[in-house]
């Protein structure tokens, strides 16, 4: 599997881009301020985005990334999330409003972006790669995701331990990759959010 990270902050500022990291080439996991760290073809070569949360440190670069691939697509951008997480963009991002809905555009037939809900228990075959997630401890619904391949797996949690007095972690990108066997992740708050590896 290779990751590139593209970015694993909670603010921006010149050379600190929020959390997006990039896998084999197609899939963001998070999306952060990536169309700053991709070139118009590499943002185009994206098929897939897998959303921890619905953060703006965690999804800001996806309204701009559909937006500069529209007329490119050969096929519609999915990202895929637990329902809640999805319903968020729905109501405050893609609502018209504060962005158009790409869901319904360029038509409603073959829109530039689908939304794919994970089920909860169930793994995802994604790009190429066996996502399994959980929800972990956050404000907002988060979800903690186990992505596998033949050569291992890699853990991400969505947000780390530690919270700033705001309440967000605005902090790096919680990442663990090892071999294991099966994920764990505590649920709930008041356990350590982290995500352990057995
Ligand atoms: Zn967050």
């Amino acid at each position: 599997m290779k990751i590139r990270v593209l970015g694993s902050y909670g603010s921006r500022l010149p050379g600190f881009i929020t959390s997006c990291l990039m896998l084999n080439d197609n899939l963001l996991l998070d999306v952060g301020t990536v169309t700053s760290s991709l070139s118009l073809a590499e943002q185009d070569a994206v098929t897939d985005v897998l959303l921890s949360h619905a953060h703006l440190d965690h999804m800001d670069g996806l309204a701009f990334l559909v937006d500069n691939v529209l007329t490119l697509q050969r096929q519609p951008l999915r990202v895929w999330a637990p329902a809640p997480v999805l319903q968020t963009l729905r109501d405050h991002l893609f609502n018209d409003k504060v962005w158009p809905d790409f869901t319904r555009l360029p038509t409603a037939e073959a829109p530039a972006l689908l939304f794919r809900a994970l089920v909860e228990g169930e793994s995802a075959e994604i790009a190429g790669l066996k996502i399994d997630w959980a929800r972990t401890c956050h404000q907002v619904y988060t979800a903690g995701y186990c992505l596998s391949d033949r050569e291992g797996s890699v853990l991400f949690s969505g947000t780390p331990r530690a919270r700033s007095r705001s309440g967000h972690s605005g902090g790096d990108v919680p990442i663990s990759r090892r071999r294991l066997s099966s994920p764990r992740f505590p649920i709930g708050c008041g356990n350590a959010p982290m995500p352990v590896v057995t």
